[in-house]
C-alpha cells in the first residue's frame, strides 16, 4: 500500500492507471478510521481495480467556532486498518498544498445546503463540494462511496456528480451502527462515559418515531413533539434539529404519507451528533 502526500503523483498514479484500462474506487475519509469507513471501502473495492482512500481534515468545511484543531487522529491505525481492507494508495495531503496562499474557488450548491445541517453549519456544504470536486479532480476515480450517515451531503454529492457532469458512478453506504445504535461517528471519541450513554437517544427516537409510523401516525408535529421530549428529557442534550423531509429535495413535509427523511441533529454536551432514517409509511 502506498501512503502519498503530493496531489501530482496521485494524478501520474492514476492517469497510468487509466492508461493500463483500470477501474479507479475512491473513499474521501478525515481519518480516525471506524467500521463505517471500513464499510464505504469494503463496498468500494467490489467495485474498483485500485481502491484509494484519502484522509484529510477538511479546513474549509469547519466554521471557526467548530472542532478543526480538536478533530481527533490516528493516522498509524488508519494505515493498518486501510491496509487489513485492501486499500492500494492513501492520499494524505497537507492543508498548505490543497490549499495554498491565494486559493479562490469554491464550489457551492443554490438549494440543497439550505436545510438540515446546512442551517446551523452555513459554511460546510461549499466546502464539502469545494474539496470533494478537488479530490476528484486529483484521484480520477470511476466509482466512489460515501455514507448515508451524512445524508445531506451524499444528496449534495449526487447532485454535483449530475450538475458538473463527473463521469462517476457515487456509492451510497447504509449508516454503520454499534451494537447499542448509535451510528459511528469519528466525533463519539468525544463523549464522556455518561454522554455516550446519553447519545443513544438519538436512535432510539428514530426507533420510537419509526414504530409509530408504522402504527399509522402521520403527523410531523406530533412525531417532532414526541421526539423532542424524549431527548430533553435527557441530561445535556441540545436539539439543534429534528426535520422530515423530501429525501430527494430536502424540503421539509408535514405528514408521512411517502417516503420521508427522518434527520436530527443534537448536541450532546460539546459534541454535535446526528442520525437519521428514511421513514416508509
Ligand atoms: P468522515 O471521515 O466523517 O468525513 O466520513 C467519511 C465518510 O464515511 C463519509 O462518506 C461518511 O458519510 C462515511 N461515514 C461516517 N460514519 C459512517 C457510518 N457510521 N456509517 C456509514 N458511513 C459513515
Amino acid at each position: 500500500m502506498k501512503v502519498i502526500k503530493l496531489a501530482e503523483e496521485i494524478q501520474k498514479r492514476s492517469d497510468s492507471l487509466i492508461r493500463d484500462g483500470k477501474k479507479i474506487g475512491f473513499v474521501p475519509t478525515m481519518g480516525f478510521l471506524h467500521e463505517g469507513h471500513l464499510k464505504l471501502l469494503k463496498e468500494c473495492r467490489k467495485k474498483c481495480d485500485d481502491l484509494i482512500l484519502s484522509i484529510f481534515v477538511n479546513p474549509t468545511q469547519f466554521s471557526a467556532d467548530e472542532d478543526l484543531e480538536a478533530y481527533p487522529s490516528d493516522l498509524k491505525k488508519d494505515l493498518e486498518l486501510a491496509e487489513k481492507c485492501g486499500v492500494d494508495a492513501v492520499f494524505t495531503p497537507t492543508k498548505d498544498s490543497l490549499y495554498p496562499e491565494n486559493y479562490e474557488t469554491y464550489v457551492t450548491l443554490e438549494s440543497l445546503p439550505h436545510h438540515l445541517c446546512g442551517l446551523s453549519r452555513p459554511i460546510h456544504f461549499r466546502g464539502v463540494a469545494t474539496i470533494v470536486t478537488k479530490l476528484f479532480n486529483i484521484v480520477k476515480p470511476q466509482v466512489a462511496a460515501f455514507g448515508e450517515k451524512d445524508f445531506q451531503q451524499l444528496s449534495i454529492i449526487r447532485r454535483m456528480v449530475k450538475d458538473l457532469n463527473f463521469d462517476i458512478e457515487i456509492i451510497g453506504v447504509p449508516i454503520v451502527r454499534e451494537d447499542d445504535g448509535l451510528a459511528m461517528s469519528s466525533r463519539n471519541s468525544y463523549l464522556s462515559v455518561s454522554q455516550r450513554k446519553t447519545a443513544l437517544i438519538l436512535s432510539k427516537a428514530i426507533e420510537l418515531t419509526k414504530k409509530a409510523v408504522s402504527e399509522g401516525k402521520i403527523s410531523v408535529k406530533e412525531l417532532s413533539d414526541d421526539m423532542e421530549d424524549l431527548i430533553n428529557s435527557k441530561p445535556e442534550t441540545d436539539i439543534d434539529y429534528i426535520t422530515f423531509s423530501n429525501p430527494d429535495t430536502l424540503n421539509p413535509v408535514t405528514e408521512i404519507t411517502e417516503e420521508t427523511l427522518l434527520a436530527l441533529a443534537v448536541k450532546v454536551g460539546e459534541t454535535r451528533l446526528i442520525d437519521n432514517c428514511v421513514l416508509r409509511p
